[in-house]
């Protein structure tokens, strides 16, 4: 091991080989804190010649990989076992100017989505995907998980927002395709193969990326309702009343009361409601008439506030946004992610209490999610001993409702041995094969993804 520590240190240099248990210590647990292991060392590369250097001398060396960008994600894909180098790519931060004639710009895999955001905006345009950890999710996190988000409803997920990539293959291989063609029918789409392979691929390290118009003008309404029901009811109207509909966003009673106390916010109304919806517009001028409209039109509402300054919005969004902080300030939550159908999504929403009082009596269940794409975020705390039983009672449910076992946040180690819930034998089969394929030896995050 000395020689390959040598070795990553010539290419690197000595202050980016961290070996000592104090320096690695921040890399070697996740953001839930759930995740925890040992790497050999942490590495950290400056620039993509860097990275090939260090992923050929571990390939030459039969040692194990695991990548890792903002370590902001949720499912434990970026945190060694013990056998692993850590690579971390937070040192490649370069971006290039804006072309504003393409809409693209080409970014470095450490730069984070709050940096990516303020390069496209001093430019006059946005990007596409936003989420509440965008201080520290990297461009390469970001692609790794294809990400989701608050605008997929709007823009779509990572891998719309993606049209090119370079990347360092498992034996130290650069593939590169930057030119962000929007139209290139020249054989197997790599780019689209490593978006979501979650580090068992290969090692994203400059991604092209496709930016949006800025929208300034932006109105946000919190609503309060009844139902799952009503909120989906309200939904599909919004959806094809809202010329600037751009995200709509679910929480219920419990989650509200959870970030509040977390987050010292008052009661938004007067009364309280089951279940919560923030709406959001966004256009080039003000939204807030055809929200105020749709809104006056919606039998289903029990009370509705609006805000259209930055101050108000914020004020509105922190009721949803600040539940994963909320939640990990109480706890460590057993965290899953699923996406249904959206005729199934209530009936879902109603028999997950059950579900989890069965396994774990007792433990405190918080639901919130992406209503649009039918992704709730299941998050239980106090379920003690009972992590192993409580997710396999709700995947199997998830499944049996015809759902995706990961929404957004990916596979990881944590949903690995439930893979087969969501795709069937051939498919596995066939993501053997392609990882076989491209790492043979199976270096690259192994027991990530694939059980
Ligand atoms: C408060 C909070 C809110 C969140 N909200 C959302 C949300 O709304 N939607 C959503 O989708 N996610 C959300 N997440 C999860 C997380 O932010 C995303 O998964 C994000 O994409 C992870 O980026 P990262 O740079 O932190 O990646 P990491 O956590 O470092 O890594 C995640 C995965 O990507 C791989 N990886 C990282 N960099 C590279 C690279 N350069 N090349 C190859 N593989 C790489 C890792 O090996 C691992 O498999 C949230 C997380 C938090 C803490």
């Amino acid at each position: 091991m000395s020689d390959l520590f040598e070795r990553l240190r010539e290419i690197v240099g000595d202050a980016h080989v961290l070996v000592d248990p104090d320096l690695r210590a921040p890399y070697e647990t996740d953001w839930t804190r759930r995740f925890t292991g040992t790497a050999r060392c942490v590495v950290r590369p400056a620039d993509t010649a860097e990275v090939a250097g260090v992923v050929a001398a571990c390939a030459a060396a039969g040692t194990p990989i695991v990548v890792q960008g903002g370590n902001t994600g949720l499912v434990g894909a970026g945190i060694p076992t013990g056998s692993e180098v850590l690579l971390s790519l937070t040192r490649l931060t370069g971006i290039e100017p804006v072309d504003p004639l393409e809409a693209q710009v080409t970014a470095e895999a450490g730069v984070t989505l709050e940096n990516l955001q303020r390069h496209a905006r001093a430019a006059g345009l946005d990007f596409g995907v936003d989420l509440a950890a965008r201080s520290a999710a990297t461009v390469g996190g970001l692609v790794a998980t294809n990400a989701g988000g608050i605008r997929v409803l709007r823009y779509g997920s990572m891998r719309a927002q993606v049209t090119g990539l370079e990347a360092v293959l498992a034996d130290g291989t650069v593939v590169s395709r930057l030119s962000g063609l929007a139209k290139d029918n020249t054989g197997y789409d790599l780019t689209q193969l490593l978006v979501g392979s979650e580090g068992t691929l290969g090692v994203v390290t400059r991604a092209r990326l496709r930016l949006v118009p800025l929208l300034p003008a932006r109105a946000v309404a919190l609503v309060g309702l009844a139902t799952t029901e009503d909120a989906l009811a309200l939904l599909a109207r919004a959806r094809g009343a809202l010329t600037g509909l751009a995200a709509a966003e679910l929480c219920y009673a419990d989650g509200v009361a959870l970030v509040r106390s977390y987050a010292g916010l008052p009661a938004p109304f007067p009364e309280e409601y089951p279940v919560y919806l923030v709406l959001e517009c966004a256009a080039r001028s003000d939204p807030t008439d055809e929200l105020v409209e749709l809104l006056g039109d919606a039998g289903e509402i029990g009370d509705a506030t609006v805000a259209s300054d930055a101050a108000g919005r914020t004020r509105l969004w922190a009721y949803r946004e600040a539940h994963t902080e909320a939640i990990s300030a109480a706890g460590i939550p057993v965290k899953l992610d699923v996406s249904v159908p959206l005729r199934e999504l209530a009936s879902l929403a109603a028999q997950l209490p059950p579900t989890v009082d069965a396994v774990a009596p007792g433990a405190r269940l918080i639901l919130f999610g992406h209503l649009n794409e039918g992704n709730l975020h299941v998050n239980v705390l106090g379920a003690g001993a009972q992590g192993t039983e409580l997710t396999d009672a709700v995947l199997n449910l998830v499944a049996a409702h015809r759902g995706s076992i990961s929404s957004e946040h990916g596979v990881g180690r944590a949903k690995a041995r439930w893979l087969s819930l969501s795709r069937s034998d051939a498919e596995i089969a066939t993501m053997r094969r392609i990882k076989a394929a491209l790492d043979p030896p199976g270096l690259m995050s192994p027991g990530v993804l694939l059980p």
